[in-house]
């Protein structure tokens, strides 16, 4: 359809997802502070952000618009179902959750039992489309921590290395490759991981708000090599800017990668952060990318960050 058309000739998407109120938020003094124009689903959106104390406001122009009354699967299928079969013909790809903590990331990118989200629809897709292919899928899963990489699957006691290969491009040295064949297989490598990573964080002060976890599926399809990284960033919230340093900057270095790409700019500052160096491979040339900002609507200031990392390009 349309959307699917737009969405595969964006070489970068960034949509905006809005969760609804929790049960915790209603009877809430705060007046929400996010509105939309515009927005048809799926149709370029201006977010407009206007905090109601002193009635300061930004606008914000962005690719699409994702509100309550979406499911995770219509982001799926609108903006994330079109570059799977590219994965198959070598083209790399990334998804992006973004956003402070508690505004929806997890909850987009891994769902829930009975509403599975971005990782598990984007696995069930590409084993469907792979049946009867001489292809293989595998998985790792990882974890980027304070400019560190942390294999989840296979974790070793040490760090995962990334070295420079011959392109130029990096590689993760050691990082374990689970075969996937079906969802039973993806369930039990992928719980496991999540298990770990809890596991890991426990005492370590919310650690897993702060690091960036990486799911990523390789397809081989007859000898050519694709991979699609989906990606649950660490929370973007001002007191992490201010806390850890290390976060901001790697956020921000990948804002601006996203926003040299979507600006056609010749220069990329891949090397700026380890995170964008380690996706240097699946974030501009020919790849794909989607990024979804995730925003509360109460708190101003935090939603206007994520804009801001998600969309600095579209300001108005
Ligand atoms: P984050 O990963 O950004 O910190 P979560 O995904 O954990 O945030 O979401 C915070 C809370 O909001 C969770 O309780 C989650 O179930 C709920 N939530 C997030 N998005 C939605 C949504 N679209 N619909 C209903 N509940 C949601
Ligand atoms: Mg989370």
């Amino acid at each position: 359809g349309a959307a699917a058309s737009s969405s595969s000739s964006q070489p970068v998407r960034v949509v905006v997802r809005l969760r609804p109120f929790l049960p915790s938020e209603t009877g809430s003094a705060a007046a929400p502070c996010v509105s939309l124009i515009g927005g048809h689903p799926g149709s370029e959106v201006t977010v407009h952000l206007k905090e109601q104390r002193t009635s300061r406001s930004e606008c914000y122009k962005l690719d699409a618009f994702f509100g309550h009354d979406d499911r995770v699967r219509d982001i799926f299928d609108k903006e994330v179902s079109a570059i799977i079969p590219g994965v198959f013909e070598g083209v790399n790809a990334t998804v992006f959750a973004c956003g402070a903590t508690g505004s929806g990331k997890t909850y987009t990118m891994q769902g829930t039992e009975d509403l599975p989200g971005i990782i598990p629809l984007a696995v069930s897709t590409v084993l469907k489309l792979g049946t009867g292919m001489l292809c293989s899928v595998e998985i790792s899963y990882y974890e980027v921590y304070m400019g560190r990489c942390y294999d989840l699957l296979e974790p070793k006691d040490k760090e995962i290395m990334a070295l420079d290969d011959r392109d130029g491009n990096l590689q993760l040295k050691g990082l374990a490759w689970v075969p996937v064949r079906s969802m039973e297989d993806f369930q039990e490598a992928y719980s496991k991981g999540e298990e770990r990573r809890n596991v890991a964080h426990t005492g370590l002060n919310d650690v897993s708000n702060r690091s960036h976890a990486v799911l990523s599926i390789r397809v081989n399809n007859d000898g050519v090599t694709g991979k699609l990284n989906l990606i649950d960033l660490a929370g973007n919230e001002d007191k992490t800017r201010i806390c850890n340093e290390r976060i901001g900057s790697s956020l921000f270095a990948l804002s601006n990668v996203i926003s040299a790409l979507k600006n056609n700019e010749q220069w990329i500052p891949y090397r700026d952060s380890k995170l964008t160096r380690i996706l240097q491979d699946s974030l501009g040339g020919n790849s794909r990318a989607v990024v979804i900002a995730c925003l509360n609507r109460i708190e101003y200031h935090e939603s206007l960050y994520t804009v801001r990392l998600a969309g600095r390009s579209g300001r108005m």
